[in-house]
Formats: structure tokens, C-alpha cells, sequence
């Protein structure tokens, strides 16, 4: 800290390097000298050393959301609007969605598009689309089915035209709810979407398909996992979670 390496005497700043031992190394003097010439401008007061963030023309302690809000400021791509960095919901569910949002996810489609050699484009869930992201996630007829029972347990309607995942996290932003009921179902969602790719690839990788009754339980379990050890709602019961009634 700037504050530990002066000493004010008669009015006058004088510089102490820290300790009593002299500064041995050339380097290191001329890094010293080099930083006492940039503070000769700055006014020195006594009170604690803070980080200041200038942002635009005003100064204000620096916040990782300051700089966040900034970036989002800045952020040219549309998509990218809806998404949220929940701690309540692990990284790798975070960047999942982050990718799915991004249309990054290797759907087959995707993988066709790349030029990448597969031996059907179509959806392993329905058979009868193209495998893309937002088709996989939303429009697959298993899918909607997944999010229509969701929906309910929620108690938040789907929208009339739901064909992407964008379109369906902007419709929750919108929602009118508290703001812990909001990122519950942000939760849900990311839980639903994780759960749908994994019993995708449980369906090509190992042959094995889930049943929609078996696909809610896993959401509800995963997603009740998640909010009592990550959210901290340690008192919250199972009973509570599937009725879905905590939050307001
Ligand atoms: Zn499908």
C-alpha cells in the first residue's frame, strides 16, 4: 500500500522503502524511483488506500458488477442479453448454457454444418428432425413434453410460440417474480437443459433412452441438489422443492 511507504515531517512527504534494509537490487530502485515519480502528482491524505474504479466520468469503489454492467454495456451480441453467471448453478452448467445460447453445443446439425461426417443429421429423441440446438433443447416433441410438465411445476406458462431457448429465457426475465423466485427457475431451466443433452447423448452413446416421467425426476432431484448446496437453502425440503411453493 502507497500509505506504508511515506511518512509526512514538517509538511513534507518523505519515502521510506519498506523495512529498514536498503533497496540491493538495480531493478528494483529504478522501479522505485519510477513509481515515486508517477505519485508526485497524486494527492496524498490519510486516509486508507481503496481501489477506485473510473468508470465514464465517475469515481466509485470497484465492484465486479460495476464491471460487469459495464461489459454488458458493451456486448454486441443480442443473445447473450438473457443469460445470467448463477452461482447458484455449477461453471460447467453455466458455460453449457452459455454455448447452447451461442448455438457452440456439437449437435449433429452443428456438426454437419462444420463439415464433419456423421451418419444422420436427425434428432435421436424424435427421428424426425434435424438434430439442431434450439430443436434438441426446445422444439423436440420429448422436449416440449419435459417443459410442458416443468411449466406447470413452476406454476409459469410456457409462451404460445416457443421455438429457442433464448426466446424462453426471455420470457422468465420478463415474468413477473421476486427476484430468488426468478433465479430458482433460472436454476430449473439450466437443470432441464443439462438433463435433456445427457439423455441425449445417453441415447447415442449408449443406446439407452429415458422415459419423460424419468427425465422430471432427474431435473427435480439435480436442480434440488443444486439449491440447497449451492444456494444455500439449507432448510429447504424435498416436500417443499417438488411442490415448488418457497418461492414467491
Ligand atoms: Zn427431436
Amino acid at each position: 500500500m502507497v500509505q506504508q511507504r511515506y511518512t509526512i515531517e514538517d509538511g513534507q512527504i518523505r519515502w521510506k522503502w519498506g523495512g529498514e534494509s536498503p533497496i540491493l537490487h538495480l531493478e528494483a530502485a529504478e522501479l522505485w524511483e519510477e513509481c515515486i515519480n508517477q505519485l508526485k502528482n497524486v494527492q496524498l491524505s490519510n486516509k486508507s488506500d481503496t481501489w477506485l474504479w473510473k468508470q465514464r466520468d465517475c469515481r466509485e469503489a470497484f465492484k465486479v458488477s460495476c464491471l460487469r454492467a459495464e461489459l454488458d454495456g458493451i456486448c454486441t451480441i443480442p443473445e447473450t442479453q438473457v443469460l445470467r453467471w448463477l452461482h447458484w448453478i455449477p461453471r460447467k452448467i453455466n458455460c453449457f448454457l452459455w454455448r447452447a445460447v451461442l448455438d457452440r453445443i456439437p449437435t449433429r446439425d452443428a456438426l454437419a454444418l462444420r463439415n464433419i461426417y456423421i451418419p444422420s443429421t436427425l434428432c435421436v429423441l424424435c427421428n424426425t428432425h434435424n438434430e439442431s440446438m434450439d430443436h434438441l433443447l426446445i422444439s423436440c416433441q420429448y422436449s416440449h413434453l419435459v417443459w410442458t410438465v416443468i411449466s406447470l411445476w413452476v406454476k409459469i406458462p410456457l409462451p404460445r410460440y416457443l421455438i429457442s431457448i433464448v426466446g424462453l429465457l426471455e420470457h422468465i426475465d420478463t415474468h413477473s417474480a421476486s427476484k430468488e423466485k426468478k433465479k430458482a427457475v433460472y436454476l430449473i431451466i439450466a437443470a432441464t437443459c443439462w438433463t435433456l443433452w445427457r439423455i441425449r447423448n445417453n441415447v447415442i452413446f449408449n443406446g439407452k433412452a429415458t422415459q419423460i416421467s424419468r427425465a422430471i425426476s432427474d431435473i427435480k432431484a439435480l436442480s434440488y441438489l443444486w439449491i440447497k448446496a449451492r444456494a444455500g437453502f439449507v432448510d429447504l425440503e424435498w416436500k417443499e422443492w417438488v411442490e415448488f411453493k418457497y418461492f414467491k
